[in-house]
């Protein structure tokens, strides 16, 4: 990579100083000509075409004279007419001996044409703005794209740059020319190769691992083999069986527009078939930005270019656009947004064509049949192009959104379908009931639909205030994804939150990464957040969506942003009608039944299994030194592992279990039809479970805890105990609770004092 970057510093004097010796010689050379073409005929040089203006043309030279000599110097052919030219001057008149109609005529003509700044300046400023593009190039070179494009910007630099050599004789002639076929050959090569890649390496190209050999073999072979000939001939004056000029006219009329086909043809199939709308999109701009120079190229072989023939500003201005497009094309950081341009630009041309045509005609109808129907006057017709504009400027916004419909249908069938795919999900949503299934649908479907490597959803807790994480999906093909997302909980008064919330529309993680580098710095750099979504409802806070971009810095099409402005708006509400109609039976934090609601069902369950004799167990468990983790890793923490806690529980209950948050850190376990053994090994195995969590640390490390149990059951009450017996049992698995604090924690213990029949380890 140090290569490009040595050879870009190396080739910036050599190309300017190029470019200064092109002006010289044309400068040089204008004050030589006098404005004519011409093809040897007979003794002397027929003129083909005398410029408008010339010296020639002033002098009263028309074309088909015959140009015998000049100064008494006979000229024969071109080659000898270059000869004397070389000494023509401004300033020294010239004596043309010639023949018109076979008369005798004898002319004086001064030399010296205008230089044609004008092309030169514009031809120096594309040359300035090509070295710019390979400099920007070098920012690419990781990509082999970049590559080929930097060496594409400096050919074609070169080419523009390159003296034309045309008042020259002899060596440095030729030896232009030869450098001006070897040009041709890299720029087909490089060309070719470039448009293969757009918008990425197709996978026949992987397959088929000699095209790309194959290319650059035959367009450099004939780059050199041209070169190799001019050389030849004009150096070294070996003959050749076939003239340079013939070669020269070969690769012009027909190499070249055949290549520029194969070229315009590789980013066309691109466009129509490429699999995605941006990869489409992008080829589509690259064929767009090719094709000037394309019909420019087919001009030049129907013309009869030749290699010596100077680039003209439009030449210079085509490859331009070429490069140009090449750099948006492969661009990471997109400095505008291609397919935004593309259907806006679409839009506009489609819609402004569509109603000036129905304008147009309005009026021509309108003015050639209303007065021959009506017998109307001029001041009539006045008024009624006055409501034929009032009828467009109507049409405007409903054709504007036909043909934008009908773009989108025909040109981005995905948007069409996000679109459908968003409506279906928000449609869909309500039907799940509760917020943790909700969050998870919404999450896998967005990560999906916005091609995401991750979605979070955060869910305001409203006991606390704070968010939590409720929901995340992950790309399950990526390979560096955490094992475990990790419970974000972040509090309510966090300066990114309020951001978050004032703005009511998505932000860069970034910029909310300014504002808050407290609790968003370190509890989500790290997994690579690129956009952050609010979910506003009455001004309230009441969730969070984040994105994760799968390249740091990807940013998001503001048509993306709309679409999830609109999104957040609906779920926000959503989440928040389903939140207030459940938050009377499940608390906040860990989701589980709140106190009240799990009483009420040991309540009933009690009944139930006291009319019908049925056993029925309850237990409590209590987290062990909880208030350590507390202390060490702050109040946030102590929640996250909380709702691990009450998930893990939950995880292993059966269909009639319950769960609910009986105090802080404990929870109360009813287990309807199950005697006091069954109770105790299903105690043990959400002991277990609870023991065998690791909670996942914003450091990145785990944590982990353990609680102890009590059980009791309903068949060990007295007849006494019963009248109240929710009480009872409570009570009872209260004080086995303790005992197995007593005995040293992360245990299980039933109130009947029987020792529990396992090991106690975890
Ligand atoms: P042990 O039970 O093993 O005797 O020790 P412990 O440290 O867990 O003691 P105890 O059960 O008495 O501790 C209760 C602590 O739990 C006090 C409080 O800091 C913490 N706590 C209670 N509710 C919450 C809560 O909602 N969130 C957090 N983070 N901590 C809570
Ligand atoms: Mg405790
Ligand atoms: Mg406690």
């Amino acid at each position: 990579m140090r290569a490009y970057r040595l050879a870009a510093w190396v080739l910036l004097p050599i190309l300017l100083i190029l470019y200064g010796l092109q002006l010289r010689e044309a400068q040089q050379n204008a004050g030589q000509r006098i404005g004519v073409t011409m093809v040897q005929r007979g003794a002397g040089l027929a003129l083909t075409a005398v410029v408008p203006d010339s010296p020639a043309h002033s002098a009263g030279v028309r074309a088909g004279d015959l140009l015998i000599a000049i100064d008494g110097v006979a000229v024969p052919d071109e080659a000898t007419y270059d000869e004397i030219a070389a000494d023509f001057s401004r300033d020294r008149p010239l004596a043309l001996s010639l023949t018109r109609e076979g008369v005798p005529l004898a002319l004086s003509v001064t030399p010296g044409v205008a230089v044609g700044w004008s092309v030169r300046i514009l031809n120096g400023f594309a040359l300035l703005l090509m070295l710019g593009i390979a400099f920007l190039t070098l920012q690419r070179l990781d990509d082999l794209r970049g590559r080929l494009l930097f060496a594409l910007s400096i050919a074609f630099a070169f080419t523009l740059a390159r003296p034309e050599g045309v008042a020259s004789s002899g060596a440095w002639y030729h030896l232009n020319l030869a450098f001006a076929f070897f040009l041709i050959g890299v720029r087909m090569a490089l060309m070719l190769h470039l448009a293969l890649l757009i918008p990425g390496r197709p996978r026949w190209l992987q397959r088929q691992s000699w095209v790309v050999p194959g290319l650059y073999a035959f367009a450099l072979g004939l780059g050199v083999g041209l070169g190799l000939a001019a050389l030849a001939t004009g150096v070294f004056g070996i003959g050749l069986p076939l003239q340079v000029t013939t070669l020269d006219a070969l690769v012009h009329r027909l190499v070249l527009p055949l290549w520029g086909l194969l070229v315009i043809g590789v980013l066309g199939l691109a466009a129509l078939r490429h699999p995605g709308s941006e990869g489409r999109i992008q080829a589509g701009v690259v064929l767009f930005g090719t094709l000037p120079l394309f019909v420019l190229t087919v001009v030049g072989a129907v013309r009869g270019d030749s290699i010596a023939r100077p680039a003209s500003g439009f030449e210079a201005m085509a490859a331009l656009l070429l490069l140009l497009t090449f750099t948006a094309a492969i661009a990471r950081q997109r400095p505008f947004n291609l397919e935004l341009v593309v259907r806006r630009g679409l839009t506009y041309a489609i819609q402004t064509s569509a109603l000036v045509l129905a304008y147009a005609g309005m009026m021509v109808v309108g003015g050639a049949l209303l007065p021959r129907m009506m017998n109307v006057d001029e001041r009539a017709l006045g008024w009624y192009s006055s409501v034929a504009t009032l009828l467009i400027g109507l049409l405007f916004l409903p054709v504007r959104h036909t043909v934008q419909n009908l773009i989108d249908r025909r040109i981005f069938p995905e948007r069409q379908q996000r679109r459908e795919r968003l409506a279906a999900l928000i449609a869909e949503l309500p039907a799940l009931g509760d917020l943790n299934a909700m969050g998870q649908r919404l999450v896998a479907e967005l990560r999906t639909i916005f091609a995401s490597r991750f979605c979070v959803l955060l869910l305001t807790n409203p006991d606390s205030d704070t968010l939590m994480s409720t929901a995340s999906a992950w790309d399950p093909r990526d390979l560096e994804r955490p094992r475990s997302v990790p419970q974000l909980i972040l509090p309510p008064n966090d300066a990114g939150l309020v951001l978050l919330r004032k703005a009511a529309r998505p932000l860069p993680f970034k910029q909310v990464l300014r504002a808050s580098r407290r609790t968003f710095g370190p509890r989500l750099q790290g997994m690579g957040a690129s956009l952050m979504v609010p979910l506003v409802s009455r001004e309230k806070l009441t969730g969070l969506l984040i994105f994760g971009a799968y390249e740091a810095g990807q940013s998001h099409a503001p048509e993306e942003l709309e679409v999830l402005t609109f999104l957040a708006g609906n779920v926000a509400a959503m989440f928040e009608n389903v939140r207030l109609f459940t938050s009377a039976t499940y608390e906040g934090l860990t989701g589980q039944l709140r106190r009240e609601a799990i009483l009420s069902y040991l309540e009933k369950e009690t009944q139930r299994a006291l009319r019908h004799d049925r056993p029925l167990a309850v237990a409590v468990a209590d987290l062990d030194h909880f208030k350590s983790i507390n202390d060490r890793y702050g109040h946030l923490t102590g929640d996250a592992v909380l709702k691990d806690v009450a998930e893990a529980l939950s995880g292993a209950l059966r269909a009639n279990d319950a769960l609910g948050r009986y105090g802080g850190e404990e929870f109360l376990l009813v287990f309807p039809e199950t005697d006091l053994q069954a109770a105790i090994m299903l105690a043990d195995k959400l002991r277990l479970r609870v023991a065998g969590l690791r909670v996942p640390l914003e450091d990145g490390g785990t944590l982990q805890v353990r609680c102890s149990i009590g059980v009791s059951s309903l068949a060990s009450l007295t007849a006494a105990e019963e009248d109240n017996a929710p009480r009872a049992l409570i009570g009872k698995a209260d004080e086995a609770l303790y005992r197995a604090k007593e005995n040293g924690r992360n245990r299980v213990e039933a109130h009947t004092g029987v020792e529990p029949p396992m090991i106690q380890s975890a």
